[in-house]
């Protein structure tokens, strides 16, 4: 399948690489948006927060156990961060495979756009 995200969780496309397991592939945002801005993607290809069931969206709970592990480890669980999931064209959806942005290191403001 043609789908950028796929491709870096098979290291078909280089990333730096910050979290991997079975199910999940964390790498940095070639964009960051804050001082620490990592992407959190499920291996199995899934095209937007649309497409979740209830036979398929279990990996989200692990996705979030996941971002709450690389906070603690990386030192910014208790000033705070932000998990953001863009879904669609109004959403701001970019690229068309389901991931989760964990956004930290400076205060993010509210609301967002
Ligand atoms: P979204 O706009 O929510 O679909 O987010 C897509 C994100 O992927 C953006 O923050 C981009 O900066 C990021 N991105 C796009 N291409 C790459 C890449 N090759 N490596 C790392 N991050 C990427
Ligand atoms: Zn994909």
């Amino acid at each position: 399948m043609d789908c950028l995200f796929c491709k870096i969780a098979a290291g078909e496309i280089p990333s730096t690489k910050v979290y991997e397991d079975d199910l999940v592939y964390g790498f940095l945002d070639i964009d960051p948006q804050a001082p620490t801005h990592i992407i959190l993607i499920p291996k199995a290809h899934i095209a937007s927060a649309n497409e979740l069931t209830e036979e398929n969206a279990g990996v989200v709970g692990h996705i979030f156990a996941v971002a709450a592990k690389l906070a603690k480890e990386q030192g910014f669980a208790d000033a705070g961060y932000r998990i953001v999931n863009n879904c669609g064209k109004d959403g701001g959806q970019t690229v068309g495979h389901l991931h989760f942005h964990v956004l930290a290191g400076r205060n993010l403001g509210w609301p967002p756009g």
